[in-house]
C-alpha cells in the first residue's frame, strides 16, 4: 500500500495509472501536480486525485511514491526540483518513452539520491492527450518496462514493480539501451512514418480529394499522427540514434 502517491503530470498516463491505483485500492492517498491550474481542477472534478497541489515542493512533501508522468523533455528540469524535497523514504520513478535520456538525467539531477530512481515505461497509451482522456484500465494486461541501472536500489524496484502490478500490467525488465532500440524500431518510427504520410499527403495538390477518399487504411495507418507532435518530436530527438538505425 502507497500511502502518498505524488502524480506529476496528471494527463493520460498519469491520469490512468491514478485511476487504477484508487480503484486497485493501492494508494492512501494520491497528490496531483501539474502547470495548469484548470487542468488540476479537472482532474479532481473527474475523482482521479484527492489532491491538487499547485505547488511541487508540497506535492511531493512526505510522498513515498513519486511519479513523473510529464513529456520526456519535462524531466530534467522537474528531477533537479524534487531532489532536495524527497522524503526519506520516497521512491521516484517516471512513465517516459525514452529511457537513457531519462537515465543521465535522473543522474545528474539526483546526485547521491539517483538509487531511489526507477526508470519505467508502460507499453500502453493513445493518441489522446490530458486528464479526460485518461481511463482505468489502460494498464490491464499490458506491459511496462522497468530498466534499472547497476546501483538503483533493489527495495525501490521491488515497490515500483508492487505499484504497477496493482494495475494489472506485467512487468520486464532490461537495460535502458535496449529498451530505447527496441522501442525505436516498435514505438518511434511508426509515429515518424505516420505524421510523414499525413504531411505528404497534404502537400498533394489534389489533397481535398484525397482527404475525402481516404479511408481506413489510410485512418489505421496514421492514428498514431493525431498524438502530439511537441511530444514525440521530443521523444525522437531523445532518442535519435536508434530511430536513425531503424529509419535505415
Ligand atoms: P499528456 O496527456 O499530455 O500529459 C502530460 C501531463 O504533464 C499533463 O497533465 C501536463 O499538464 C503535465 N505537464 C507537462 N509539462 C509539465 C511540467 N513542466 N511540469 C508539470 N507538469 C507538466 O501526456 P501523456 O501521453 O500522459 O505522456 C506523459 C508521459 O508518458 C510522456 O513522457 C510520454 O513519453 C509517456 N508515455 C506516453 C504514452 C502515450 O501513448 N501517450 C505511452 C507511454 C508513455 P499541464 O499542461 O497542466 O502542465
Amino acid at each position: 500500500m502507497i500511502n502518498k502517491l505524488c502524480i506529476i503530470g496528471v494527463g493520460l498516463i498519469g491520469g490512468s495509472l491514478a485511476r487504477a491505483l484508487r480503484a486497485a485500492k493501492a494508494a492512501r492517498t494520491i497528490v496531483g501536480h501539474s502547470r495548469d491550474a484548470a487542468h488540476l481542477q479537472r482532474a479532481m472534478e473527474l475523482g482521479v486525485i484527492d489532491r491538487a497541489e499547485r505547488l511541487l515542493a508540497d506535492a511531493v512533501r512526505d510522498a513515498d511514491m513519486v511519479v513523473l508522468a510529464v513529456p520526456v523533455g519535462a524531466m530534467t528540469e522537474l528531477l533537479r526540483e524534487i531532489a532536495p524535497q524527497l522524503s526519506q523514504r520516497a521512491a521516484v520513478t517516471d512513465v517516459g518513452s525514452v529511457k537513457g535520456a531519462v537515465v543521465a538525467a535522473a543522474r545528474d539531477a539526483l546526485g547521491a539520491r539517483f538509487p531511489v530512481f526507477v526508470p519505467g515505461h508502460p507499453i500502453a497509451g493513445t493518441e489522446k492527450s490530458g486528464v479526460e482522456a485518461s481511463f482505468v484500465e489502460l494498464f490491464k494486461g499490458q506491459r511496462v518496462v522497468l530498466t534499472p541501472e547497476p546501483d538503483t536500489d533493489p527495495g525501490a524496484v521491488q515497490r515500483v514493480t508492487d505499484m504497477w502490478r496493482a494495475t494489472g500490467a506485467e512487468i520486464l525488465t532490461m537495460t535502458a539501451a535496449h529498451h530505447d532500440d527496441v522501442l525505436a524500431v516498435t514505438s518511434h518510427l511508426p509515429h515518424m512514418l505516420g505524421y510523414t504520410l499525413v504531411d505528404a499527403l497534404l502537400k498533394l495538390d489534389d489533397n481535398k480529394t484525397m482527404v475525402a477518399l481516404a479511408a481506413s487504411s489510410f485512418r489505421d495507418a496514421t492514428r498514431v499522427a493525431a498524438s502530439d507532435p511537441e511530444m514525440w518530436h521530443v521523444i525522437c530527438l531523445s532518442n535519435r540514434v536508434a530511430v536513425v538505425e531503424a529509419l535505415k
